[in-house]
């Protein structure tokens, strides 16, 4: 099947033509027709499946009419969970607007709001955008929605894990009630469910995308158990044994960041980090340095690492284990994008034995060890019960 059967018009199919895709993704197959006949959406489909142009190219025909906005109106609206999410959304839409007149602008907290206001008083198509920020916007009637076709809840369960749920609510209380809407997922949980409800309604159309051939993460995980007290010689000693020359590593605390960082340099491995104690500023710079390979390894928090998405990232490293098993996934998603290879490598240490059945429970498959004779453990950590069930089930 390629694009042009899809019913996009000719300047949407150039761009992509030029990107390099041949054929859409499973779930552009499926959420394009649905989207272009303006019915509502709720998809489950993860990072990596070519889910942003599955909503982009669709809204992109439909808001191609020609027809000139007034201003601080908008016709689309894309809710992201983070700025960096929102950025590289943003980006995606210029590349598939390449070839319309339809204008798209990120907007996000954290950042001087007089330039975003500037910029919508001529009226913007598509915002992408942080619902926090957003409703401030709305608040300051810097922005009007009366104008608004699309609403796009994009990664809708790292908004409610995130604490958005009052804000999203707010904003869909300003809305038209005549617009379409579309969720994205990666899972479809009760709560996704209850929120899917209130903002759609319930006629919307499901689908459910697994990962498929083109852009299915090929991804080689395995573990490392060490003690605690070892961590960070072993890590120096994968990346100089192994010569790696990239890789973004997930530490707990944004003080365990800074110190990891002194430690690598320590032993002459230039690394930096990023969190949410460091300016707006600081952190685009230090991904706009990671991504172009300016900073060979980023050691990164959670919170500030969720946005991150880089097509040829080689590997994540779970410096430490996150709590939960779909925090797991979500990190290994970062790696072995659109149909590159990676590798996830976690480090577990004995008190992290539960989050382990946790996280193999999900996979329903217990991770390849690897052991290291230069790092012994003296904390041995068994191996996993599957169908373990966490007490404070998720
Ligand atoms: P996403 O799931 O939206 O984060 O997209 C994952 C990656 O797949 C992005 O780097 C896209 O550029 C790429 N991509 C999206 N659609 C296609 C396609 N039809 N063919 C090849 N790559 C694609």
């Amino acid at each position: 099947m390629s694009f042009s059967t899809l019913g996009l018009s000719e300047p949407i199919l150039k761009a992509v033509a030029e990107l390099g895709y041949t054929q859409p993704t499973n779930i552009q197959k499926r959420a394009i027709p649905v989207i272009l006949s303006k019915k509502d959406l709720i998809a489950a489909a993860q990072t990596g499946t070519g889910k942003t142009a599955s909503f982009v190219l669709p809204i992109l025909e439909r808001l191609n009419t020609g027809y000139t906005l007034r201003g601080k109106r908008i016709k689309a609206l894309i809710l992201t969970p983070t700025r960096e999410l929102a950025v590289q959304v943003e980006a995606s839409i210029a590349q598939y607007s390449k070839h319309l007149e339809l204008s798209s602008m990120a907007m996000y907290g954290g950042i001087d709001a007089e330039p975003q206001k500037q910029r919508l008083i001529w009226g913007v198509d598509i915002i992408v955008a942080t619902p926090g920020r957003l409703l401030d916007m709305s608040h300051q009637r810097a922005l009007h929605f009366d104008e608004l076709e699309v609403l796009v809840l994009d990664e809708a369960d790292r908004m409610l894990d995130m604490g958005f749920r009052e804000d999203i609510n707010k904003i869909i209380e300003r809305l038209p009630n005549e617009r379409q809407n579309l969720l994205f997922s990666a899972t479809l949980s009760d709560d996704i469910r209850s929120l899917a409800k209130r903002a759609i309604g319930s006629n919307a159309v499901e689908i459910s995308i697994k990962q498929d051939a083109t852009t299915k993460p090929k991804i080689e995980q395995w573990l490392v158990t060490v003690d605690k007290t070892n961590k960070s010689a072993l890590l120096s000693h994968l990346i100089k044994e192994n010569e790696w020359q990239q890789a973004l590593i997930f530490i707990e605390t944004k003080h365990g960041a800074a110190k990891l960082v002194s430690q690598l340099e320590k032993r002459d491995i230039k690394a930096e980090c990023i969190h949410s104690g460091k300016t707006q500023e600081i952190r685009e710079r230090i991904l706009a340095d990671f991504k172009s390979g300016k900073i060979k390894f980023l050691v990164a928090t959670a919170v500030a690492a969720r946005g991150i998405d880089i097509d040829d990232l080689d590997r994540v490293i779970n410096y430490d284990l996150p709590d939960r098993p779909d925090d797991y996934i979500h990190r290994i998603g970062r790696t072995g994008r659109a149909g590159a290879s990676g590798e996830a490598i976690s480090f577990v240490a004995k008190d992290n034995f539960r989050n382990l059945c946790a996280i193999e429970s999900k996979l329903g498959h217990i991770i390849e060890r690897k052991e290291f004779e230069e790092f012994p453990v003296k904390k041995v950590v068994p191996v996993s019960i599957l169908n373990f069930v966490p007490k404070n089930k998720q």
